[in-house]
Protein backbone atom coordinates (compact mmCIF):
# COMPACT_ATOMS: atom_id res chain seq x y z
CA UNK A 1 0.00 0.00 0.00
CA UNK A 2 1.17 3.24 -0.86
CA UNK A 3 2.19 5.53 1.93
CA UNK A 4 1.72 9.68 1.45
CA UNK A 5 4.28 11.45 3.80
CA UNK A 6 2.49 14.39 5.50
CA UNK A 7 3.75 17.56 5.02
CA UNK A 8 7.35 18.43 6.39
CA UNK A 9 6.77 22.53 5.77
CA UNK A 10 7.46 24.21 8.98
CA UNK A 11 4.75 24.67 11.21
CA UNK A 12 4.29 27.78 12.27
CA UNK A 13 2.77 27.88 15.98
CA UNK A 14 1.70 31.36 15.85
CA UNK A 15 -1.25 30.82 13.71
CA UNK A 16 -3.92 29.56 15.56
CA UNK A 17 -4.98 25.35 14.28
CA UNK A 18 -8.50 24.51 13.64
CA UNK A 19 -10.01 21.25 14.27
CA UNK A 20 -10.29 21.30 10.29
CA UNK A 21 -9.61 22.59 7.25
CA UNK A 22 -11.74 22.55 3.60
CA UNK A 23 -9.96 20.59 0.82
CA UNK A 24 -8.94 22.76 -2.28
CA UNK A 25 -8.66 21.18 -5.50
CA UNK A 26 -6.20 22.27 -8.20
CA UNK A 27 -7.45 25.74 -9.23
CA UNK A 28 -6.75 25.79 -12.77
CA UNK A 29 -9.11 22.62 -13.32
CA UNK A 30 -11.53 23.94 -11.55
CA UNK A 31 -11.54 26.94 -13.53
CA UNK A 32 -11.27 24.55 -16.82
CA UNK A 33 -14.55 22.85 -15.37
CA UNK A 34 -16.28 26.29 -15.16
CA UNK A 35 -15.39 27.78 -18.45
CA UNK A 36 -17.67 24.70 -20.32
CA UNK A 37 -20.60 25.90 -17.73
CA UNK A 38 -20.17 29.18 -18.61
CA UNK A 39 -19.94 28.02 -22.61
CA UNK A 40 -23.01 26.13 -22.31
CA UNK A 41 -24.89 28.38 -20.15
CA UNK A 42 -26.30 25.69 -18.33
CA UNK A 43 -26.25 26.20 -14.26
CA UNK A 44 -28.53 23.91 -12.73
CA UNK A 45 -31.22 21.29 -13.41
CA UNK A 46 -28.96 18.98 -14.12
CA UNK A 47 -26.29 18.79 -17.16
CA UNK A 48 -23.18 17.37 -17.89
CA UNK A 49 -21.20 17.71 -15.04
CA UNK A 50 -23.86 16.70 -12.47
CA UNK A 51 -24.23 13.72 -14.36
CA UNK A 52 -20.98 13.13 -14.39
CA UNK A 53 -20.12 12.99 -11.39
CA UNK A 54 -23.25 10.96 -10.24
CA UNK A 55 -21.64 8.32 -12.82
CA UNK A 56 -18.45 8.12 -11.30
CA UNK A 57 -19.26 8.05 -7.55
CA UNK A 58 -22.01 5.56 -8.31
CA UNK A 59 -18.70 3.55 -9.82
CA UNK A 60 -16.50 4.85 -7.07
CA UNK A 61 -18.67 3.30 -4.28
CA UNK A 62 -20.49 0.39 -6.51
CA UNK A 63 -23.79 1.29 -5.56
CA UNK A 64 -27.05 1.99 -8.36
CA UNK A 65 -29.04 3.97 -6.62
CA UNK A 66 -27.37 7.06 -6.14
CA UNK A 67 -28.99 10.48 -6.01
CA UNK A 68 -26.86 14.24 -5.37
CA UNK A 69 -28.75 16.80 -3.57
CA UNK A 70 -28.17 20.11 -2.60
CA UNK A 71 -26.88 19.18 1.08
CA UNK A 72 -26.75 16.11 3.70
CA UNK A 73 -29.85 18.13 5.64
CA UNK A 74 -31.95 17.92 2.58
CA UNK A 75 -30.68 14.09 2.26
CA UNK A 76 -32.49 13.14 5.84
CA UNK A 77 -35.76 15.36 5.52
CA UNK A 78 -36.62 13.88 1.77
CA UNK A 79 -35.77 10.38 3.41
CA UNK A 80 -37.84 11.00 6.56
CA UNK A 81 -40.67 12.01 4.13
CA UNK A 82 -40.39 8.99 1.87
CA UNK A 83 -40.62 6.97 4.71
CA UNK A 84 -43.84 8.71 6.26
CA UNK A 85 -42.69 9.42 9.95
CA UNK A 86 -44.65 12.12 10.21
CA UNK A 87 -46.55 11.87 13.60
CA UNK A 88 -44.48 8.70 14.24
CA UNK A 89 -42.09 7.99 16.52
CA UNK A 90 -38.70 7.30 15.78
CA UNK A 91 -35.86 5.92 17.43
CA UNK A 92 -32.76 7.71 16.98
CA UNK A 93 -28.68 8.65 18.58
CA UNK A 94 -28.27 10.90 21.16
CA UNK A 95 -24.95 11.54 19.78
CA UNK A 96 -24.95 12.83 16.49
CA UNK A 97 -24.45 16.16 14.62
CA UNK A 98 -27.79 18.75 15.18
CA UNK A 99 -29.08 18.16 12.18
CA UNK A 100 -30.07 14.15 12.73
CA UNK A 101 -32.71 15.34 15.13
CA UNK A 102 -33.76 18.51 14.00
CA UNK A 103 -34.88 17.52 10.24
CA UNK A 104 -36.74 14.71 11.78
CA UNK A 105 -38.54 17.49 14.16
CA UNK A 106 -38.92 19.59 11.12
CA UNK A 107 -40.62 16.91 9.41
CA UNK A 108 -43.33 15.83 11.89
CA UNK A 109 -41.74 12.69 13.93
CA UNK A 110 -41.50 12.39 17.84
CA UNK A 111 -37.63 11.76 18.50
CA UNK A 112 -37.09 9.43 20.83
CA UNK A 113 -33.20 8.41 21.66
CA UNK A 114 -32.00 5.59 22.40
CA UNK A 115 -28.70 4.11 24.55
CA UNK A 116 -24.99 4.10 22.95
CA UNK A 117 -22.50 1.92 22.89
CA UNK A 118 -19.43 2.79 25.21
CA UNK A 119 -17.03 1.60 22.78
CA UNK A 120 -18.19 2.80 19.23
CA UNK A 121 -20.84 5.43 19.99
CA UNK A 122 -23.33 4.27 17.99
CA UNK A 123 -26.79 2.95 18.96
CA UNK A 124 -26.54 -0.32 20.84
CA UNK A 125 -28.59 -3.02 19.32
CA UNK A 126 -29.92 -4.40 22.26
CA UNK A 127 -31.16 -1.29 23.76
CA UNK A 128 -32.68 -0.96 20.83
CA UNK A 129 -34.47 -3.64 20.77
CA UNK A 130 -35.90 -3.16 23.81
CA UNK A 131 -37.44 0.05 22.57
CA UNK A 132 -39.07 -2.01 19.48
CA UNK A 133 -40.33 -4.64 21.33
CA UNK A 134 -42.55 -2.43 23.52
CA UNK A 135 -44.02 0.17 20.73
CA UNK A 136 -44.37 0.66 17.27
CA UNK A 137 -41.33 2.88 15.42
CA UNK A 138 -41.97 4.28 11.86
CA UNK A 139 -37.71 4.33 11.26
CA UNK A 140 -34.85 4.03 12.49
CA UNK A 141 -32.12 6.48 11.95
CA UNK A 142 -28.80 5.11 13.11
CA UNK A 143 -25.61 7.48 12.34
CA UNK A 144 -22.15 5.82 11.55
CA UNK A 145 -20.68 8.30 13.69
CA UNK A 146 -17.17 9.66 13.30
CA UNK A 147 -17.41 7.00 9.85
CA UNK A 148 -17.19 4.09 12.43
CA UNK A 149 -20.10 1.54 11.00
CA UNK A 150 -22.85 0.35 13.17
CA UNK A 151 -23.35 -3.06 14.04
CA UNK A 152 -24.74 -3.72 10.74
CA UNK A 153 -26.12 -7.10 10.99
CA UNK A 154 -27.56 -6.48 13.89
CA UNK A 155 -29.81 -3.38 12.91
CA UNK A 156 -30.66 -5.70 9.96
CA UNK A 157 -32.27 -8.23 12.06
CA UNK A 158 -34.33 -5.37 13.60
CA UNK A 159 -35.24 -3.76 10.46
CA UNK A 160 -36.79 -7.38 9.19
CA UNK A 161 -37.87 -8.71 13.03
CA UNK A 162 -39.81 -5.49 13.22
CA UNK A 163 -40.83 -4.46 10.05
CA UNK A 164 -39.18 -0.90 10.53
CA UNK A 165 -37.36 0.99 8.11
CA UNK A 166 -33.97 1.99 8.43
CA UNK A 167 -32.53 5.07 7.70
CA UNK A 168 -28.61 5.85 7.78
CA UNK A 169 -27.10 9.52 8.38
CA UNK A 170 -23.80 8.21 6.63
CA UNK A 171 -22.61 11.81 6.93
CA UNK A 172 -19.23 10.96 7.81
CA UNK A 173 -18.69 7.15 6.52
CA UNK A 174 -18.59 7.99 2.59
CA UNK A 175 -16.20 5.37 2.04
CA UNK A 176 -16.55 2.77 5.10
CA UNK A 177 -17.01 -1.05 5.11
CA UNK A 178 -18.67 -4.06 7.39
CA UNK A 179 -17.36 -6.99 7.61
CA UNK A 180 -15.98 -6.53 4.27
CA UNK A 181 -18.72 -5.40 2.51
CA UNK A 182 -20.06 -1.68 1.73
CA UNK A 183 -22.35 -0.52 4.05
CA UNK A 184 -24.80 0.90 1.94
CA UNK A 185 -26.07 -2.88 1.43
CA UNK A 186 -27.63 -2.43 4.36
CA UNK A 187 -30.96 -0.64 5.55
CA UNK A 188 -33.55 1.03 3.15
CA UNK A 189 -31.71 4.75 2.49
CA UNK A 190 -28.52 6.13 3.14
CA UNK A 191 -28.09 9.74 3.57
CA UNK A 192 -24.56 11.78 2.78
CA UNK A 193 -23.09 15.04 3.30
CA UNK A 194 -20.57 17.04 0.77
CA UNK A 195 -20.40 20.05 3.10
CA UNK A 196 -16.77 21.86 2.49
CA UNK A 197 -15.63 20.38 5.88
CA UNK A 198 -16.57 16.59 5.13
CA UNK A 199 -14.23 14.06 3.88
CA UNK A 200 -15.29 14.72 0.10
CA UNK A 201 -17.07 17.71 -0.93
CA UNK A 202 -19.07 20.04 -3.10
CA UNK A 203 -18.88 22.92 -1.06
CA UNK A 204 -22.05 22.63 -0.20
CA UNK A 205 -24.00 19.24 -1.26
CA UNK A 206 -25.01 15.90 -0.30
CA UNK A 207 -25.99 12.53 -1.67
CA UNK A 208 -28.76 9.75 -0.84
CA UNK A 209 -28.10 6.09 -1.88
CA UNK A 210 -31.18 3.67 -1.98
CA UNK A 211 -31.79 -0.12 -1.77
CA UNK A 212 -35.06 0.35 -3.85
CA UNK A 213 -35.37 1.48 -7.43
CA UNK A 214 -38.83 2.82 -6.60
CA UNK A 215 -37.19 4.99 -3.53
CA UNK A 216 -34.68 6.44 -5.93
CA UNK A 217 -37.34 6.96 -8.59
CA UNK A 218 -39.38 8.91 -6.32
CA UNK A 219 -36.47 10.94 -4.85
CA UNK A 220 -35.46 12.14 -8.57
CA UNK A 221 -39.07 13.59 -8.41
CA UNK A 222 -39.12 14.94 -4.65
CA UNK A 223 -35.83 17.02 -5.23
CA UNK A 224 -37.35 18.43 -8.08
CA UNK A 225 -40.54 20.29 -6.64
CA UNK A 226 -42.13 16.54 -6.93
CA UNK A 227 -42.47 17.10 -10.94
CA UNK A 228 -42.45 14.19 -13.49
CA UNK A 229 -40.75 14.29 -16.42
CA UNK A 230 -43.81 15.90 -17.94
CA UNK A 231 -44.41 18.62 -15.09
CA UNK A 232 -47.36 16.80 -12.99
CA UNK A 233 -47.00 17.18 -9.87
CA UNK A 234 -48.78 14.12 -7.85
CA UNK A 235 -46.61 14.71 -4.17
CA UNK A 236 -45.42 17.31 -3.20
CA UNK A 237 -41.79 17.79 -3.02
CA UNK A 238 -38.90 20.12 -2.74
CA UNK A 239 -35.97 22.36 -4.02
CA UNK A 240 -32.83 20.01 -3.45
CA UNK A 241 -31.13 19.99 -6.88
CA UNK A 242 -27.04 20.07 -6.88
CA UNK A 243 -26.31 22.77 -9.58
CA UNK A 244 -23.34 22.41 -11.79
CA UNK A 245 -20.59 24.79 -10.38
CA UNK A 246 -20.95 22.68 -7.08
CA UNK A 247 -20.71 19.68 -9.20
CA UNK A 248 -17.79 20.81 -10.78
CA UNK A 249 -16.07 21.24 -7.00
CA UNK A 250 -16.84 17.30 -6.44
CA UNK A 251 -15.52 16.00 -9.86
CA UNK A 252 -12.45 18.20 -8.94
CA UNK A 253 -12.21 16.64 -5.19
CA UNK A 254 -12.85 13.23 -6.77
CA UNK A 255 -9.63 13.19 -8.44
CA UNK A 256 -7.97 13.91 -5.58
CA UNK A 257 -9.84 11.54 -2.88
CA UNK A 258 -7.27 8.58 -3.18
CA UNK A 259 -5.11 10.68 -1.81
CA UNK A 260 -7.16 12.15 0.82
CA UNK A 261 -7.78 9.28 2.01
CA UNK A 262 -4.52 7.91 2.60
CA UNK A 263 -3.18 11.39 3.77
CA UNK A 264 -5.65 11.54 6.20
CA UNK A 265 -5.40 8.10 7.50
CA UNK A 266 -1.56 8.00 7.81
CA UNK A 267 -2.31 11.61 10.52
CA UNK A 268 -4.42 8.88 12.38
CA UNK A 269 -2.04 6.20 12.54
CA UNK A 270 0.50 8.98 13.80
CA UNK A 271 -2.08 10.52 16.15
CA UNK A 272 -3.10 6.76 17.79
CA UNK A 273 0.98 5.86 18.14
CA UNK A 274 1.87 8.79 20.01
CA UNK A 275 -2.02 8.95 22.65
CA UNK A 276 -2.07 5.57 23.28
CA UNK A 277 -2.08 4.88 27.23
CA UNK A 278 -3.61 8.78 27.22
CA UNK A 279 -6.84 8.25 25.63
CA UNK A 280 -9.55 5.87 24.67
CA UNK A 281 -10.35 5.48 20.95
CA UNK A 282 -13.54 4.60 19.06
CA UNK A 283 -13.66 0.96 18.60
CA UNK A 284 -15.70 -1.64 17.71
CA UNK A 285 -15.74 -5.63 18.19
CA UNK A 286 -16.74 -6.64 14.46
CA UNK A 287 -14.74 -6.34 11.51
CA UNK A 288 -15.18 -2.85 9.97
CA UNK A 289 -13.05 -0.02 7.99
CA UNK A 290 -13.65 3.40 9.51
CA UNK A 291 -14.07 6.54 6.87
CA UNK A 292 -10.48 8.44 7.95
CA UNK A 293 -12.55 11.86 8.96
CA UNK A 294 -12.15 12.53 12.69
CA UNK A 295 -9.99 11.69 15.13
CA UNK A 296 -11.92 11.51 18.14
CA UNK A 297 -10.72 10.57 21.65
CA UNK A 298 -12.35 10.00 24.56
CA UNK A 299 -11.65 11.34 28.67
CA UNK A 300 -12.56 9.40 31.55
CA UNK A 301 -14.51 12.18 32.83
CA UNK A 302 -15.56 16.00 31.58
CA UNK A 303 -13.27 17.36 33.97
CA UNK A 304 -10.17 15.75 32.24
CA UNK A 305 -11.74 17.07 29.01
CA UNK A 306 -11.83 20.63 29.78
CA UNK A 307 -8.35 20.60 30.98
CA UNK A 308 -7.52 19.27 27.67
CA UNK A 309 -9.10 21.82 25.98
CA UNK A 310 -7.66 24.55 28.28
CA UNK A 311 -4.22 23.75 27.61
CA UNK A 312 -4.34 23.09 24.12
CA UNK A 313 -6.68 26.50 23.85
CA UNK A 314 -3.22 27.90 24.89
CA UNK A 315 -1.18 26.91 22.28
CA UNK A 316 -3.46 28.70 19.68
CA UNK A 317 -5.22 24.88 19.17
CA UNK A 318 -9.05 24.46 18.93
CA UNK A 319 -10.14 21.06 19.25
CA UNK A 320 -13.99 20.78 18.96
CA UNK A 321 -16.61 18.56 21.13
CA UNK A 322 -18.82 18.91 18.02
CA UNK A 323 -21.78 16.94 19.33
CA UNK A 324 -23.15 16.74 22.59
CA UNK A 325 -26.46 15.49 23.53
CA UNK A 326 -27.33 18.31 25.68
CA UNK A 327 -26.77 20.66 22.62
CA UNK A 328 -30.13 18.92 21.69
CA UNK A 329 -31.97 21.18 23.88
CA UNK A 330 -35.08 21.19 21.83
CA UNK A 331 -36.07 17.78 22.29
CA UNK A 332 -36.86 16.30 25.69
CA UNK A 333 -34.02 14.60 25.89
CA UNK A 334 -33.08 12.29 29.23
CA UNK A 335 -29.72 10.52 29.51
CA UNK A 336 -27.18 8.50 31.08
CA UNK A 337 -24.03 9.12 31.32
CA UNK A 338 -21.93 9.53 27.85
CA UNK A 339 -18.87 9.26 27.24
CA UNK A 340 -16.45 12.54 27.10
CA UNK A 341 -15.05 12.87 23.60
CA UNK A 342 -13.39 15.64 21.94
CA UNK A 343 -11.99 15.89 18.27
CA UNK A 344 -8.61 16.89 17.16
CA UNK A 345 -7.73 18.89 14.24
CA UNK A 346 -7.45 16.33 11.13
CA UNK A 347 -7.22 17.54 8.00
CA UNK A 348 -5.60 17.28 4.61
CA UNK A 349 -1.68 17.72 4.82
CA UNK A 350 -1.57 18.35 8.51
CA UNK A 351 1.95 18.10 9.28
CA UNK A 352 3.44 15.48 12.16
CA UNK A 353 4.78 18.44 13.93
CA UNK A 354 0.99 19.69 14.63
CA UNK A 355 0.39 16.11 15.49
CA UNK A 356 3.27 15.24 17.86
CA UNK A 357 2.82 19.54 19.11
CA UNK A 358 -0.99 18.23 20.41
CA UNK A 359 -0.18 14.80 21.89
CA UNK A 360 2.11 16.50 24.07
CA UNK A 361 -0.54 18.93 25.91
CA UNK A 362 -2.51 15.64 26.42
CA UNK A 363 0.05 13.93 29.76
CA UNK A 364 -3.65 12.05 30.96
CA UNK A 365 -3.89 8.56 31.95
CA UNK A 366 -6.95 6.97 30.72
C1 LIG B 1 -22.67 17.33 8.29
C2 LIG B 1 -23.73 16.46 8.86
C3 LIG B 1 -25.08 16.55 8.45
C4 LIG B 1 -25.62 17.66 7.61
O1 LIG B 1 -25.10 17.78 6.36
P1 LIG B 1 -25.10 19.19 5.60
O2 LIG B 1 -24.58 18.83 4.25
O3 LIG B 1 -24.20 20.11 6.35
O4 LIG B 1 -26.52 19.67 5.55
C5 LIG B 1 -25.98 15.61 8.95
N1 LIG B 1 -25.60 14.65 9.82
C6 LIG B 1 -24.33 14.56 10.25
C7 LIG B 1 -23.97 13.47 11.21
C8 LIG B 1 -23.36 15.48 9.81
O5 LIG B 1 -22.11 15.42 10.28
Amino acid sequence: MLKYKLSSVFFCMSKPLYVTQPYLPDKEKYYRLLDGVFERNQLTNGGPLLEDLTGRLKQYLGVKYLLLVANGTLALQLAYKMKGIANRKVLTTPYTFAATATALDWQGAQIEFSDIDPQSWNLCPKALESHLSKEEFGALVPVNLFGMPCHLDALETLRERYKVPIIYDSAHALVSRYKGKSIFEYGDIHCISFHATKLFHTVEGGAMIFRDEADYERAKRLINFGQDQFGNVSEAGINAKMSEVHAAMGLCVLDDLDTIIANRQNAINIYKERLKGKVQFQSAKYDQYTTPMYMPVAFKNEEQLKLCIKSLNDQQIYPRKYFSPEALAFTDISLKKTPSILCLPLFYSMPESAIAKIANCLPYEC
